[in-house]
């Protein structure tokens, strides 16, 4: 139902306006309508006039009548581990479902499951996808418990309501033969949780780039918050090695601890502003062998965290060189000591990036956040945006515009090994997904009334 919108129709109204005048108007056209970061002017239909469309009301009656189903499949997905860098089960299991509704399924390099459904302009994509991973280590009892409505495991929620949530909209779609004008891909994806850093999206925003257009990311439960802004993260190790020795016969070589706690209290000095918000937490600190040796190694890891890009970067460069200035005091000090000689009494420092992560914003005047909170007032469905470390960082860092939402029902004690679900109004998560895709995805012609 994505209908373009007539850039020129303004201009016929104007009956007054000279002939040649309007000629004029039309070659200036595509010169004035065209700055740097326009977005092509587009119109979005209502969840209302969506919701009214016959295939839509059978895909909405259908996830109406098989939530039991779509639990059912929330826990045979959940039982299967996905460790972290070990999803390959789970997406095995995800691209069986997907085949049998007519999809063209396929895996990619990275490991994501993505399941293509055909649109009437197949050179625009629209992306829903859910992450395949958990935050829980190879061995972790992951069969899903019943204490009432809820259900229990590990993972549950996270992302098992994003991946039941993904298959039922696709199912729904399949069910209704409901054909979209751009075309869905339907992702479950790889690497979404702490060190996957993203890479599942990151493969597919790549792939894909040149003709996508929206991504929602399902995350989790809830219907009661958005994801539009991106928090911009990197999680940095820094190593310091150097010659060791005994604490009293070799006293006076450089030792890579002093090093660090040099470094650490230069770093400690920086100010970060409140505005835009921007955090430090050294999480990790580890070396030594001994108390009477002078440790060969010591490191540190370190998590940045800011609303804004460039503060990131500029507590990033302050990290670097604190701990760049700490092994150069500690060097200082041998050379001192007089314990400096030009072979094996070297510090040597090492940085290693765990992680990056892009920040940016969603745009406030984005069809995608248009339409979530189009079908929120539909569905009377109220919800507050929020900034948050998602799959949707990726496409949003390279100005695609992108959410990451929770689909539906309640949870508790993600990331625990009590995390639980209750599915009970999880319909309206269900509607909301489907009624948002179909905004931004729009109908096929033939599937307008
Ligand atoms: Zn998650």
């Amino acid at each position: 139902m994505v209908r373009p919108s007539d850039q020129h129709a303004t201009v016929t109204i104007n009956s007054v306006i000279p002939r040649l005048l309007y000629c004029i108007l039309l070659v200036m056209v595509p010169l004035t309508t065209r700055p740097v970061h326009a977005r092509p002017a587009e119109q979005i239909s209502s969840a209302m006039q969506i919701s009214r469309d016959p295939h839509v009301a059978r895909a909405l009656e259908w996830l109406s009548r098989n939530t039991d189903w779509i639990n059912a499949e929330q826990a045979r997905i959940t039982a299967i581990p996905a460790p972290p860098f070990h999803e390959s089960e789970r997406a095995a299991y995800v691209q069986k479902i997907l085949s049998s509704y007519a999809l063209r399924v396929s895996t990619d390099r990275a490991g994501n499951v993505i399941g293509e459904l055909p649109g009437s302009q197949e050179n625009q994509i629209v992306v829903l996808a859910a992450h395949l991973d958990t935050v829980f280590p190879a061995g972790t009892d992951v069969h899903v418990r019943k204490e009432g409505a809820r259900m229990l495991a590990p993972g549950i929620s996270d992302n098992g309501t994003g991946l039941a949530t993904l298959v039922a909209i696709a199912r729904g779609f399949h069910e209704a033969n409901l054909k979209p004008a751009r075309t869905i891909l339907f992702v479950a994806n790889v690497g979404e949780e702490g060190e996957g850093n993203l890479r599942g999206m990151r493969a597919l925003v790549d792939e894909y780039k040149d003709r996508l257009k929206y991504v929602i990311a399902l995350d989790g439960s809830g219907t009661d918050y958005i994801t539009t802004m991106a928090l911009g993260s990197r999680r940095i190790e820094i190593v310091v090695n150097g010659p060791g020795g005994h604490s009293w016969s070799d006293f006076g070589l450089p030792n890579p601890i002093n090093a660090v706690a040099r470094g650490i209290t230069r770093f400690l000095k920086m100010r970060v502003p409140d505005s835009p918000r921007t955090t430090f937490n050294i999480g990790q600190i580890e070396g030594g062998t001994s108390v009477n040796s002078i440790p060969f190694r010591a490191s540190i890891r370190v998590d940045l965290r800011s609303e804004q890009e460039q503060e990131l970067e500029r507590l990033e460069t302050h990290l670097r060189e604190s701990m760049k200035a700490g092994v150069d005091e500690e060097m200082a000090a041998t050379r001192e000591r007089g314990s400096f000689n030009s072979s094996g009494s070297q510090l040597e420092m090492g940085v290693h990036v765990l992680g990056v992560r892009p920040g940016g914003e969603l745009a406030a005047n984005s069809n995608l956040l248009a339409a979530v909170r189009n079908a929120d007032t539909f569905l009377g469905n109220s919800s507050r945006l929020e900034r948050s470390s998602t799959d949707a960082n990726i496409p949003i860092s390279i100005g695609i515009d992108a959410i990451s939402i929770g689909a539906g029902g309640a949870s508790g004690g993600a990331h625990s090994l009590k995390e639980w679900y209750d599915p009970t109004d999880r319909l309206m998560g269900l509607k909301r997904v489907l009624l948002t895709l179909l905004a931004v995805a729009g109908m096929s012609p033939a599937d307008a009334h």
